[in-house]
């Protein structure tokens, strides 16, 4: 039987061809890559297509749509990404309920999420997210701070740097963004023979529906995708 969704479904395996492809070409398969689905302006029903196919990983970029939504969908066994600019004081609302927060770009919203962290006796992984290209309009701390933010983080308890995260500007050819993504490679590894304590560099979350086979190309290993699946959003 067809159904109204099925779109998604073909995309879905579409994407998944794609990510396989372009993890052989960097010596992977497509089981090192995790694929967030971004579901932001998608609505319930079209996420339970995609979770129905397996995938659980939902990524949201706002405060309000996340925690929304979460409850809506509390019955499956979803894993929320907080992927957006996250104000400080908005930590409070989601510091129960996300499984990786990807876009910590500044000491205070660390120490903030630390906080809230402890209060309720849990431990939040969370991404360094790098502004590599350098973009004003893009969040992110530079490359040249980013080492001494994650060495701040390692001291607190109560978070743990799984890896960094970056968005490239958009690009027509993405062939053109490509630097961005073996830039923020090589942070990560540089910044991973520290051995810091609670820190390591095994995420990098980089690609979105425009540019995730090159960053894959690059060493993504986590890759966030709406567009791709979902449409265009209006
Ligand atoms: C919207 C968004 C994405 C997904 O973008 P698409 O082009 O729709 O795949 C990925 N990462 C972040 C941080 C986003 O805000």
């Amino acid at each position: 039987m067809s159904g109204e969704f099925d779109y998604i479904k073909r995309n879905l395996y579409s994407v998944m061809e794609k990510i396989e492809k372009a993890a052989l070409k960097s010596g992977r398969t497509a089981k090192d890559i995790k694929l967030v689905a971004v579901t932001k302006t998608v609505e319930p029903e079209r996420i339970m297509k995609i979770l129905d196919e397996g995938i659980l990983d939902l990524g949201e970029n706002r405060v309000q749509e996340l925690t929304k939504k979460y409850d809506i969908l509390n019955s499956r066994e979803c894993k929320w990404h907080l992927i957006g600019h996250l104000q400080t004081n908005k930590v409070k609302y989601i510091v129960d309920k996300v499984s990786l927060i990807h876009s910590v770009d500044r000491i205070e919203l660390a120490k903030e999420i630390q906080k809230r962290a402890e209060a309720i006796g849990k431990i939040i992984d969370v991404l360094v997210q790098v502004n590599v290209s350098g973009e004003e309009s893009k969040f992110g701390i530079s490359v040249e701070d980013a080492y001494g933010l994650v060495r701040e983080i390692s001291s607190m308890p109560n978070l743990r740097v799984k890896g960094l995260m970056t968005m490239a500007p958009y690009a027509e050819n993405p062939e053109s963004v490509r630097y961005v993504f073996s830039k923020l490679r090589d942070l990560s590894i540089d910044i991973g023979k520290e051995k810091l304590d609670n820190s390591n560099m095994e995420i990098l979350s980089m690609g979105m529906s425009n540019d995730f086979e090159v960053a894959i190309e690059e060493g993504a290993s986590l890759v966030r995708i709406g567009t791709a699946l979902f449409g265009k959003r209006n």
